[in-house]
């Protein structure tokens, strides 16, 4: 009876040092509400040649539960790819879980379609916009082929030319404007570009789309439903790509929220994922998340994640060689 309780109190201790070490790390904050957790608590494993991650090591935690398994064809067309000038996706990327948005939403397209996660999310965002008395907000591109996006950048490049710039030139200028197949996000099926009936109505320019009440409220709220303005005006040298008012990408949260408070844009915040390694994080609701960056894992094909320490709500590769794994603390 003794050695009973003894080993009771030894597996009680343990959890607790182990707990308040865990947490202890969340009062260094670096960025805000982002906590790095303490490095002494190896909470993650990789074992590639079963394919299997296994989050938590403490064996006294009792919420364990069976695994949850990500596929490599829903990893690599997850929402936090990288995609962009120096991380192009192939031609023929397609996320075949779309959903056809045409008939639920506002739109100026006759075939709207978007990743499932992104399209009900995007719902979400038009019922809030409507209740805050945002009824303008309406939407001109989703998902976008690959032969699709080559076309308007050969148009672009012809529009150039015909200002008279050389083609080297005109391809340079087309670049900023008009992304080159295979770097838009919009073949991801994870962007949207949105207007305002206004605008399209005054046939407005989109960039005074910043200052309509569309603009200002998807700018301040967007976020809670896990979409990021892809592309601000303080970030063209990193993004590349010119202040884009209009074109939203969905990440899914906290992701959009980690992004949007501390200021990033979605290349910075994947190399402070790079950095950091394993990152805690209190949503604004309360919610308390670990997100996990796992470099190196380009050739997996499956994942079993048993997730001891909290609930696995998403693994992502990130399209530069990083999967990201995503964890709601129970
Ligand atoms: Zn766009």
């Amino acid at each position: 009876m003794k050695k009973l309780i003894l080993c009771f109190l030894i597996a009680f201790l343990s959890t607790f040092f182990l707990s308040a070490n865990f947490y202890a790390s969340s009062t260094q904050a670096q960025s805000e509400n982002i906590a790095q957790l303490a490095s002494s608590v190896e909470l993650v494993t990789v074992d590639l040649s079963n394919n299997r991650i296994t989050i938590g090591q403490n064996p006294y935690f009792k919420n364990i539960k069976e695994p949850k398994i990500f596929r490599f064809a829903e990893i690599d067309k997850a929402p936090l790819l990288l995609v962009n000038k120096t991380h192009p996706v192939n031609k023929d990327f397609y996320n075949p879980n779309s959903i056809d948005l045409t008939d639920k939403l506002p739109t100026t397209k006759n075939n709207l379609k978007l990743a499932s996660e992104a399209a009900q999310a995007l719902i979400d965002l038009f019922c809030a916009a409507k209740n805050d008395g945002i009824k303008n907000l309406t939407i001109v591109s989703a998902y976008r082929s690959y032969n699709y996006q080559n076309n308007l950048h050969n148009r672009k490049i012809d529009f150039y030319l015909k200002q008279g710039k050389s083609l080297n030139e005109a391809k340079k200028l087309a670049a900023t404007v008009v992304a080159l197949p295979g770097t838009s996000e919009h073949q991801t099926s994870l962007a949207v570009d949105f207007s305002s009936r206004e605008i399209l109505k005054n046939g407005g320019l989109e960039q005074n789309f910043e200052s309509t009440p569309e603009g200002i409220w998807l700018r301040d709220n967007a976020y809670k439903f896990g979409f990021i303005l892809r592309y601000p005006a303080d970030k063209q040298s990193i993004t590349g790509i010119i202040y884009e008012p209009w074109h939203f990408r969905y990440l899914g949260k906290p992701h959009s929220e980690i992004i949007y408070k501390n200021k990033f844009c979605l290349e910075e915040y994947i190399d402070y994922l790079k950095k950091n390694k394993k990152i805690e994080y209190t949503s604004e609701n309360g919610q308390k998340f670990l997100i996990h960056y796992l470099e190196n894992i380009r050739n997996i094909k499956e994942i079993e994640v048993w997730a001891y320490t909290g609930q696995a709500i998403g693994a992502s590769l990130d399209n530069t060689g990083g999967l990201i794994l995503t964890l709601e603390v129970e």
